[in-house]
């Protein structure tokens, strides 16, 4: 039975998470920021721990991490999922915007990543697996601070794998493509038309198939794959 620290789980892609790792039988604690009501859904339903806290707030982060270490024990798995995400144009990005979208999508998961990394590398072992976006390897047009954000995260992976690698933790990435999430609830019927037939498989993803990708790769089946980034989008980057 592993501890497992879900970033983002009240809803959407991390709630999915909560819920795999829960049936796997693990001990599930995750962070939202701000949705009490959909947070306590998460927790009645699964029985994880749900801590809110911002994660582009490091002191914070590391507080909450404290707090699942005293209630579970050390962190086994991480995975980075917290996120948002903005349609602007590019000379309409603030500096506050562009400051946001780094913060959450990136900031965050190096703080959190860097404190449940000193667990794994006590116990010589453990996964690390950031949720970045198809967008971060082919870039989205007016979403230029989040496919930057998402880019980064690739970097993160690459340089932390082979960091990491001698401790016996692995460090993966997935990047999802258009999955059916509140994050994707303004996007009218015709865009998500449009997003269906530039996917392959000419569908939305599911938050749960997204899971069972992170699942698989914090799984012993996975225990010889490190610094890989892996599509869950139906084949649209391609
Ligand atoms: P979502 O449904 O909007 O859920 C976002 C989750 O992140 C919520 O639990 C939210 O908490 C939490 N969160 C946001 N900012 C946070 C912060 N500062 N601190 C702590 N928690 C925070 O999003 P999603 O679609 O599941 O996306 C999850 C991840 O997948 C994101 O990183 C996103 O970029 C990535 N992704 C999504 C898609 C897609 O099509 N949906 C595609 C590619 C990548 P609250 O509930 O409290 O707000």
């Amino acid at each position: 039975m592993a501890t497992v620290l879900i970033t983002g789980g009240s809803r959407g892609i991390g709630r999915a998470c909560v819920e795999y790792f829960c049936n796997r039988g693990d001990r599930v604690a995750f962070l939202y920021r701000a949705n009490e009501k959909a947070a306590r859904e998460v927790s009645e339903k699964t029985g994880a721990l749900g801590l809110c806290v911002d994660v582009s707030d490091p002191e914070a982060a590391i507080d909450a991490i404290d707090k699942v270490r005293r209630e579970y024990g050390k962190i086994d798995v991480l995975v980075s999922n917290a996120g948002i995400a903005q349609i602007k144009l590019f000379t309409e990005i603030t500096n506050e915007d562009w400051r946001h979208m780094i913060d959450t999508n990136l900031s965050g998961a190096f703080y959190v990543a860097r404190e449940v990394a000193k667990d794994m590398i006590s116990k010589q072992g453990g996964s690390i697996v950031f949720v970045g976006s198809m967008w971060g390897k082919v870039g989205a047009s007016c979403e230029v601070h989040y496919s930057a954000s998402k880019a980064a995260l690739r970097g993160m992976t690459l340089a932390l794998a082979k960091e990491l690698g001698p401790s016996h933790i692995t460090v993966n990435c997935v990047e999802p493509g258009v999955i059916s999430t509140d994050m994707n609830a303004s996007l009218d019927k015709e865009t998500l038309n449009s997003l269906c037939d530039q996917t392959p498989l000419c569908r939305l993803g599911r938050a749960e198939e997204v899971a069972d990708a992170i699942g698989f790769l914090t799984s012993p089946n996975a225990s010889f794959i490190t610094g890989q980034i892996i599509g869950v989008d139906g084949g649209f980057a391609l």
